[in-house]
């Protein structure tokens, strides 16, 4: 597998951080090999929540963390649909996270989470580019300097969907949603695959202190989850879709001809529960055909939990199996994170893969014109 060697081991003295309880509560019932998507394309034991937990669980008795070891650890996606899906209340996620955590924190990872650390670390974002983060923004007048609202705008959609990303600030601006003056990487890649972003959190905070804002409104999923959920509790955060239904009588949208299906994000669905807004939104524009797997149930992109940057063609894979689930006949796949639509369009989706920024956009043109 991609990535599969190893920076350091240490062995048996491995020092777990995982509290042994959330490990006991998984009965092995099975339940959540058949809701994996690394399960459903690599088909082993330790490619699924359960074997996971196991190794976890062996980890902390002394097993030595081996390449076996770190790919099973660093296979996780982190979708969190074996959490919803455990009838045990166990959340392998967590586990798998703590366990990369516990393992990183002693210089033991896989080559690929070495690189993707470093990249981070040296640039201040996921594609280790040193260029400007807001060179998408044309028109940098009237930016804010204090401002109650203020827009996250993520590695992804700053260098490399820079249009969305301009999409996004050219509706929000109308509301007095500001930018910060010097944004960097939220922290949440290197949060999933085990290493500290303590200094990533302290910057972006200051920033949002300092312009006094006291809410952040994101277009990314993990960025949106990261906020809530490892910074402190200081401010709201809201989704871009979340902000989009909420203002949808301002917009002043023109409905389209076409049909689309929407692809949940795991982090923005079932990790917030945020399922819908985006809905509500496609449906103010044009007629909406659900995924064969949507909501709750809806299955991984594939991308997230440093997948994607760690085994790639299983990111790719696990995207294919999810394309299986577009109703045929529809002429966009929207969703709201920028790292799905990247790894599905990738995958090779026939259908055009859109952010629903770009579907509000077009609407809004359409308007005007
Ligand atoms: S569904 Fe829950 S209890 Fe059953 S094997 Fe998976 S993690 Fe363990
Ligand atoms: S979070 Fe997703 S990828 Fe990870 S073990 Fe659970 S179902 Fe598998």
């Amino acid at each position: 597998m991609n990535g599969a060697k190893i920076g350091t081991i240490i062995g048996a003295e491995t020092e777990m951080q995982i509290d042994p309880r959330a490990m006991e509560l998984c009965v092995r019932c099975g339940t959540c090999r058949s809701v994996c998507p690394v399960f459903e394309v690599l088909g082993w034991e330790s490619r699924n929540s359960r074997g996971r937990i196991m190794v976890a669980k062996a980890l902390r008795e002394g097993l030595s963390p081996d390449a076996e070891v770190l790919d099973s650890l660093n296979t996780c996606t982190t979708c969190g649909i074996c959490t919803a899906k455990c009838p045990a209340g166990a959340n392998p996620p967590a586990i798998v996270q703590s366990a990369r955590r516990g393992l990183v924190s002693q210089g033991i990872m896989t080559e690929a989470q070495a690189r993707f650390r470093e990249r981070v670390n040296v640039s201040g974002n996921t594609f280790g580019e040193f260029g400007d983060r807001l060179a998408w923004l044309s028109n940098r007048e009237g930016l804010k300097d204090k401002a109650e609202r203020v827009y996250f705008v993520g590695c992804l959609d700053s260098y490399r969907y820079p249009e969305v990303a301009e999409k996004t600030f050219e509706i929000l601006r109308r509301f007095g949603v500001t930018l910060l003056p010097d944004e960097i990487c939220c922290g949440s890649p290197l949060i999933r695959t085990g290493s500290d972003a303590g200094r990533y959190v302290d910057k972006n905070l200051r920033q949002i202190e300092k312009i006094g804002a006291k809410t952040v409104i994101t277009g990314c999923a993990g960025c949106l989850s990261t906020l809530k959920k490892d910074y402190p509790a200081e401010f709201e955060v809201v989704s871009v879709p979340e902000f989009l239904a909420e203002h949808l009588s301002e917009l002043e949208l023109e409905r389209l001809e076409m049909t689309v299906t929407y692809h949940d994000p795991c982090h923005l669905g079932r990790g917030n529960g945020i399922f819908d807004p985006p809905r509500e939104v496609i449906r103010a524009i044009c007629d909406l055909e659900e995924m064969r797997a949507n909501r709750m149930d809806s299955r991984c992109c594939g991308g997230g939990g440093g997948v994607r940057a760690g085994y790639l063609d299983l990111s790719l894979e696990i995207a294919r199996q999810r394309l299986l689930d577009v109703p045929p006949g529809v002429d966009a796949i929207v969703s709201c994170c920028p790292l799905c639509i990247r790894n599905l369009r990738d995958a090779g989706s026939e259908v055009e893969v859109i952010d629903l920024v770009d579907l509000v956009a077009k609407a809004i043109k359409s308007e005007s014109g």
